[in-house]
């Protein structure tokens, strides 16, 4: 089995671990290399940095699961950016969705990503397969970090409009954001020194507010457990299935209120196995591995 890389490529940062004959022995993060987020140029310099930490020598297999993989020519320009850094080494570049499922210990099932943005996918004992969402926050990414981010956002306009004071959440926002009036997140929103990690970051506030018992904001997460439902819901009934469902990444692996009202509103609708990961996706790269070996 030899030395494999696993890079799972979201929208906030490149994560890689090296394997050792299945067994990880180093494990180190970069900026983001997904190129829908950023520029080619910046994606070469964060996976320069990744491969600087972990070592591109002697290496059997890089196996990539990144984000924005949406067509054959997506993985090639990626596997292109990848394979200078790892002479010799075979190239394997899927969707990070993918991911998810193997780290799960699953070979069939839908698995759902609620990260920086989201996604799910799934495949069957026949080997079909279905994915639901995945867009990109500009065309989607319900119920992801970005999501909320920019429903905080939202939510403290329409504050600002009916003329109320700012609420918790809208507070919250306003400090995190250091501007003193809601009427400027309009203009940080759009500028180019923040952007989709920015605002994904700012959904800790959200779940923060919807913690302490602040309605806006648990409305705001349980809406995001529900829609991210209703893509795995999408997924499962495409393939036939009625399981296992696995939720994952940043938001879904650490936020019990989105885990929770997924649960619900997928039990409403008869998916009762429904599994949250217990490790990152970039785990499952070694089940992959052996999978396409076989
Ligand atoms: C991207 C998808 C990705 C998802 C989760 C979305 O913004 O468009 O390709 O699977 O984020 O990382």
């Amino acid at each position: 089995t030899g030395t494999v890389i696993g890079l799972d490529i979201g929208g906030t940062k490149t994560r890689g671990v090296r394997f050792e004959d299945g067994v990880p022995v180093l494990d180190e993060s970069a900026g983001s290399s997904n190129v829908q987020n950023v520029s080619r140029e910046q994606a070469m310099a964060n996976l320069a940095e990744l491969f600087g930490k972990i070592g591109g020598g002697d290496v059997d297999e890089v196996y990539a699961g990144a984000g924005g993989i949406d067509t054959d020519e997506d993985a090639q320009a990626l596997a292109d950016l990848i394979s200078p850094h790892v002479p010799g080494a075979r190239i394997t570049v899927v969707h990070d969705s993918r991911l998810l499922l193997a780290a799960g210990g699953a070979s069939t099932g839908v698995a759902v990503i609620a990260g920086t943005g989201s996604a799910a996918w799934g495949r069957n004992a026949a080997g079909e397969e279905a994915r639901a969402g995945g867009w990109g926050y500009l065309l989607g990414d319900e119920g992801s970090g970005y999501w909320l981010g920019r429903e905080a956002v939202r939510h403290s306009l329409r504050r600002m409009n009916q003329g109320l004071e700012p609420d918790t959440l809208s507070r919250a926002l306003l400090d995190s954001c250091g501007v003193d009036e809601p009427g400027k997140l309009i203009a940080l929103f759009h500028s180019p020194d923040t952007g989709r990690r920015y605002w994904a970051q700012q959904a800790r506030l959200v779940v923060e507010a919807a913690d302490a018992g602040d309605d806006t904001s648990a409305r705001l997460v349980d809406q995001a457990g529900r829609d991210l439902a209703d893509l795995a819901e999408q997924a499962v009934r495409q393939l036939g299935l009625d399981g296992p469902v696995i939720l994952g990444s940043g938001l879904g692996m650490n936020v019990r209120r989105l885990q929770e009202s997924f649960r619900a509103r997928l039990a409403e609708r008869g998916i009762v196995d429904v599994r949250i990961l217990q490790q990152d996706p970039v785990f499952g790269v070694p089940r992959l591995v052996a999978e396409q070996r076989a």
